[in-house]
């Protein structure tokens, strides 16, 4: 295969074929996922030359991986043999805000970011808020389904897109959903759209729903003698039914890391739980506060609070440190890591973090801990010796252990960051085989040729 087949069917300036440029779209953050160097980036400006790129290489059958910015930890955008990458980074333009109808239209390369900057500039809020918020796009939101520090209270990314346009594998254009509050005229094929890992069709614009914009945060720091304690506390907040808008963990391996890297000064306990509220009534937020409070003072923590929006902010980015300062601590010591992304319900949190501890004594690596404790959704993540064949397989059996822990305590293999190409194998382990066999159907309809994707999820 060779790119001109692909790339002389193109409108000028979509296609790149030099091997410097390749190089970067290689692969995404993931580790542990096989990639390829790609014939050619595509790089559309509109929809139609979306639709033109994925004529050209339907006809070819040429293989097609979307990209949005390529921060995604799965391996979903790693590029494949033969294929090519199509990435979204230009079309980045906020096409419509509407405070009547509460709506943003946006396409699929907006920054979350700048997405959140450009509606609270009208008194809107758009909650979904990954970790990695200031450089993932709205389009690999949507893909992924992503989630973050808020969906506690506000739900995942799906839960704010109400109506996409949708480019599929032979270049035919669709768009589903509405732009009213009800709407349910057919199948919803939005959802369907959400959470597919570019398996389906290429999302070239997104219509999300935006909410008022929420008071000033306030935040709860609990600090714990031991992992479980923070585990029982995540349980008896979230028995308790409290308005929070984050409830975020950190082990002492990752608070350590965070606090080399940031010199805030919060390293010290075995575990912390940082817990916001951002009521809009004032005193709310105190409130809710001062009751999550007396449960982790019940749990063993020390407690502080502060209702000082800078300081939460400031917290907040910390915790956003997590994966980066765990990354200069596995470089530090020439390794890397490998981040496990697993949900189990909320009353199980404890028993996961125990089969973390377990884990971590049998392979005798350090594994830190970290993650959206009030969703149940923890990222263990590992550090190991990479030029070590022995760590490296170690650090894949702790991934694996991890990963099936969950699946016995009831939970699921993914919570938000996907299949991708790191955990497909594991599909067929979660889903029944009837789900599974209607998966790969409704896959087969949308793309019979296969090539959007291939490798990913089933
Ligand atoms: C430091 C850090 C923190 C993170 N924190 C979080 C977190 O808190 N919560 C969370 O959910 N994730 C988190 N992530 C993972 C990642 O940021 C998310 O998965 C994000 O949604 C990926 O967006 P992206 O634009 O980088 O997509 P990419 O990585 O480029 O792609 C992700 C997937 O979406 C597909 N895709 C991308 N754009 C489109 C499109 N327009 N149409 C169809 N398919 C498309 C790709 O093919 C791929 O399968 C974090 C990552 C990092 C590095």
């Amino acid at each position: 295969m060779n790119a001109s087949q692909v790339t002389a069917h193109l409108p000028p300036g979509v296609a790149v074929t030099d091997p410097d440029l390749l190089a970067g779209y290689v692969r995404d953050e993931s580790r542990f996922t096989g990639a390829a160097t790609p014939l050619a980036v595509l790089a559309p400006r509109t929809s139609e030359e979306v639709a033109a790129c994925l004529r050209a290489c339907h006809a070819a059958g040429v293989p097609v991986v979307t990209r949005g910015a390529g921060t995604g930890l799965s391996g979903g955008a790693n590029a494949v043999e033969d294929g090519v990458v199509l990435s979204l980074h230009r079309m980045d333009a906020v096409l419509d805000i509407d405070p009547v109808e509460r709506l943003a239209v946006v396409q699929p390369g907006v920054v979350t970011g700048a997405l959140r900057a450009a509606v609270a500039a009208q008194g809107l809020f758009y909650p979904p808020d990954p970790g990695s918020v200031a450089s993932c796009t709205v389009g690999g939101n949507v893909a992924t389904n992503a989630g973050g520090m808020c969906c506690v209270k506000y739900g995942v990314t799906g839960d704010f897109v109400e109506a996409l346009e949708v480019v599929l594998a032979d270049g035919r254009v669709l768009r589903t959903g509405t732009r009213t509050v009800k709407g349910v005229a057919g199948y919803d094929l939005t959802s369907l759209f959400v959470g597919s890992e570019g398996t389906l069709g290429v999302v070239t614009e997104v219509t999300v729903r935006l909410v008022p914009a929420p008071g000033p945060a306030a935040t709860l720091v609990a600090s714990f003698t031991d992992l479980a304690s923070a585990g029982r506390a995540v349980a008896a907040i979230s028995a308790a039914g409290l308005d929070a808008s984050a409830i975020e963990i950190l082990d002492a391996t990752t608070l350590s890391a965070v606090d080399a890297l940031t010199r805030m000064g919060i390293g010290g306990a075995a575990a912390m739980l940082l817990v916001q509220a951002d009521a809009a009534r004032p005193g709310e937020s105190a409130q809710v506060l001062g009751e999550a409070a007396a449960l982790c003072e019940t749990a063993g923590a020390e407690v502080a609070v502060s209702e000082d929006a800078d300081e939460a902010g400031l917290l907040m980015e910390a915790r956003r440190q997590a994966l980066p300062a765990l990354e200069r601590l596995a470089a530090q010591r020439r390794g890397d890591w490998l981040l496990d992304d697993v949900c189990v319900p909320r009353a199980r949190v404890v028993d996961l973090i125990a089969a973390v501890e377990r884990v971590a004594g049998e392979t005798g690596l350090v594994i830190g801990v970290f993650g959206h404790a009030g969703d149940g959704n923890l990222h263990p993540t590992v550090i190991f010796d990479r030029a070590d064949e022995d760590s490296r397989a170690a650090a894949m059996r702790a991934f694996d252990a991890i990963t099936a822990a969950a699946l016995e305590l009831g939970g699921t293999i993914t919570g938000e960051h996907g299949v991708g190409r790191l955990k497909a194998g594991w599909l067929t382990r979660e889903l029944d085989p009837v789900a599974l066999e209607l998966q790969r159907a409704l896959r087969r309809t949308f793309d019979p040729a296969g090539i959007l994707n291939p490798g990913v999820a089933l």
